[in-house]
């Protein structure tokens, strides 16, 4: 067994997760993935991560824990991710994210493993504030995948409360463009997101981007979002980590920019970076989405000394980067 610290990743071979491994591994970690490849890539993972392809349960997470021995901390990405979809199939999110986190507390409680970093969502903060959001802000989420982010984080604090396990849960905001570092990037099935979206458009491997709505209450109509580049995340999760693993608290983080960009700006700022032209077209308003969601990052800054690193130019051009190069994906 290897002397550095083991550190079992949850959905593992995701976007967020398989750029915040890279990191975790330059940095000395030894990591071990479980993930059941329902949108995962095991392509995106290099060779020294060792992988189970398996869904969380107690069960898997006891024969885990039995197989390799001590585990320093847990980093918890595992979930479905889609709005819209949470709206049409609510109990495919709850019976997910909710009940199979609630496996992984049990887990933590029963092997005595103390430490958590939990991907949670700005979507817990819903649409009544019109400001940067503070992580004090009383969550009112107004769809069933933040719905599903809230509860567990309410959870967690539970579990510190009763048995001392410590959690940091993270609100992304928007996670996008891709890594710096290696060659990966976002390929979920069936994408949904707009950055890959619109890159997909501007290289002809889709018709058209359609914009969901341009009758909100913003300067264009169109929705405003604070996009925060991968690796940024992946960094605040290593801090994070180590925060606990050093004994730090539980606590709560936005991890966005603090910067909005409207649906139609992204889309110009693309056309600007890639010299290629994206075609659009304005359709009905997708259900629970709110018109700004824009975070105020000062609390993680002040904390944990984090900041994010990369503008919005370099997101689009990672992004586009890696689509031009991998038009497939991980395939
Ligand atoms: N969006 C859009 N067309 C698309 C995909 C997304 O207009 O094909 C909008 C969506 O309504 C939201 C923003 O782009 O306002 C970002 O959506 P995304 O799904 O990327 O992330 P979310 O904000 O839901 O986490």
């Amino acid at each position: 067994m290897s002397t550095s610290k083991q550190i079992l990743v949850l959905g593992g071979a995701g976007y967020i997760g398989s750029h915040t491994i890279d990191l975790l591994e330059r940095s000395g970690y030894s990591i071990i993935v479980l993930d059941n490849l329902y949108s995962g890539h095991k392509k995106s993972l290099s060779k020294n991560i060792q992988f189970e392809k398996n869904d969380i349960s107690k069960n898997n997470l006891s024969d885990i824990s039995d197989k390799y021995g001590e585990i320093s901390g847990i980093i918890h990405f595992a979930s479905f991710i889609e709005v819209g979809e949470s709206m049409k199939d609510p109990y495919k999110y709850i019976s997910n994210n909710i009940d199979r986190s609630t496996d992984v507390m049990e887990f933590m409680k029963n092997r005595g493993i103390r430490n958590i970093v939990f991907s949670s969502s700005a979507a817990v903060y819903g649409k009544d504030y019109k400001d940067k959001l503070k992580e004090s802000y009383i969550k009112k989420p107004i769809n069933v995948y933040g719905y599903t982010k809230s509860v567990v984080e309410d959870l967690l604090s539970f579990y510190d409360e009763i048995y001392g396990i410590k959690s940091i849960s993270l609100r992304y905001f928007n996670a996008s463009g891709a890594s710096h570092f290696k060659n990966i990037g976002e390929d979920h099935p069936n994408e949904t997101h707009l950055i890959p979206l619109i890159i997909k458009t501007a290289l002809g491997l889709r018709e058209k981007i359609m914009i969901y709505g341009d009758d909100y209450n913003t300067p264009d109509g169109t929705c405003i979002r604070d996009y925060i580049h991968v690796d940024d995340l992946a960094q605040a999760h290593l801090l994070s980590l180590e925060h606990l693993i050093n004994g730090g608290d539980s606590d709560v983080f936005n991890l966005g920019g603090s910067r909005g960009y409207s649906v139609k700006e992204i889309i110009e700022t693309t056309q600007n970076i890639t010299n290629l032209h994206v075609n659009k077209e304005i359709t009905q308003r997708r259900e629970g989405d709110p018109d700004i969601l824009i975070a105020d990052y000062s609390k993680i800054q002040k904390k944990l000394k984090w900041e994010p690193k990369y503008e919005v130019d370099d997101i689009i051009q990672t992004a586009f980067n890696w689509h031009k190069n991998n038009p497939d994906g991980f395939n």
